[in-house]
């Protein structure tokens, strides 16, 4: 129950890139015939992510990770932009691999909004429309977040990105293949995805970039992606991601059909006394639950649970091994003791309501334990 952290490659991905490894492993620059078939690969892979999200095959610059794309977006515009602003809005309750950018950024002079968010964790477009300044080169808010599983309001954003003509990206690496998706209606010029959160391998992402948007590439070399992304293409991993945002996008009944398993996990675990949901009770991504537990830490739930055979997280995985509490719990205002108590069960397709029954089953006993040893429980 922890999907959002990674996901199981699906068998039929699996089969699909195995002939790329030492069969057809080509360099797909290579002009003879194994080259010419790896390329051929690497373009029908574009085609498949490109349809996943309502985009044009030109527009898919393959990388390697959600991290990479969300950096090339950020650092890319900054960069490319740098002449006309300074200025760049995006969220408190980020990724750290958008939010670290933007660090970065502000060390080399440029200036960052960090905007706030609702005790539900939803950004008010209106928000968005008052950080604009004449230096505003790039607005970035994430899709859904990949901690509370809250979903923003994208499509408002995209029309006041649109209307104030700055550039607006999107980490989807949480939405991609899980709910449906369209760059058009969302309206925005770059997308983050990752091929691990959709049953696909680690160490692959995409980033969309809208025709006529423009990036400064950060990897400098043999001009691969259009020039956008020098080095030579992980080809398994793409035919990989290629064949599981085919899958993805057939199995979107599937993913919206998970809401139901986590209602009743929701349902189950707010029975436990002083049990709460954190983030917004409809517009969550349909596999995300996050409770708080009072009195209690999200580690010791995570080792018990692990004890009992069930995956789970506290915060999110990428940083599991800070002692800090959660930047997106403190963001929608919890106390850091409460931030600490939290639980994060992340649902995927090979769920079902048995495993939903057997974790609602053992929670109570966890919690009860843990609070009894609590020196924070009265
Ligand atoms: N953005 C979000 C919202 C994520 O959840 C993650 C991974 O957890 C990433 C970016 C980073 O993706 P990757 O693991 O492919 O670098």
């Amino acid at each position: 129950m922890d999907h959002s952290a990674t996901t199981a490659v699906d068998p039929a991905v699996r089969e699909a890139m195995i002939p790329y490894f030492s069969e057809k492993y080509g360099n797909p620059s290579s002009l003879y015939t194994i080259g010419r078939e790896a390329r051929r690969a690497i373009e029908e892979a574009r085609l498949k992510v490109a349809d996943l999200i309502g985009a044009k095959k030109e527009e898919i610059i393959f990388t390697g990770s959600g991290t990479e794309s969300d950096n090339l977006a950020i650092k890319g515009i900054a960069y490319r932009n740098r002449k006309k602003g300074d200025h760049i809005i995006t969220s408190s309750i980020e990724h750290h691999a958008v939010l670290n950018p933007c660090k970065y950024l502000e060390a080399q002079g440029f200036k960052v909004t960090y905007l706030p968010v609702s005790r539900e964790g939803i950004v008010n477009p209106a928000d968005v429309e008052s950080a604009v300044t004449p230096k505003t080169i790039l607005i970035s808010i994430m899709h859904a977040n990949n901690e509370i599983g809250t979903i923003q309001p994208i499509e408002e954003i995209g029309k006041i990105a649109k209307e104030k003509n700055i550039p607006l990206h999107t980490d989807a690496v949480q939405t991609a293949g899980k709910i449906p998706l369209n760059v058009d209606a969302l309206g925005v010029n770059l997308l983050s995805m990752s091929a691990h959160k959709m049953y696909g391998p680690k160490g692959v992402g995409a980033l969309y970039i809208r025709k006529g948007t423009t990036v400064e590439p950060l990897l400098h070399g043999g001009g691969h992606e259009r020039n956008i992304r020098s080095s030579t293409e992980n080809v398994p991993g793409i035919v990989g991601f290629g064949k599981a945002a085919g899958l993805a996008k057939e199995r979107l009944p599937q993913e919206a059909k998970l809401a139901t398993l986590r209602d009743s996990l929701i349902r189950g675990a707010l029975e436990i006394k002083e049990s709460y949901l954190n983030g917004h009770p409809t517009k969550r991504l349909p596999n995300n639950a996050n409770f708080r537990f009072s009195y209690i830490e999200g580690e010791s739930m995570i080792l018990n649970l692990d004890m009992k055979g069930v995956a789970a997280s506290t915060g999110s995985a990428c940083s599991s091994t800070s002692l800090e509490p959660s930047h997106v719990l403190m963001a929608i205002g919890l106390r850091p003791e409460e931030a600490h108590g939290s639980l994060r069960l992340t649902l995927g397709i090979e769920n079902t309501q048995e495993d939903v029954d057997y974790v609602v089953s053992i929670l109570p006993e966890i919690v009860n334990k843990l609070r009894m040893i609590s020196p924070l429980a009265r």
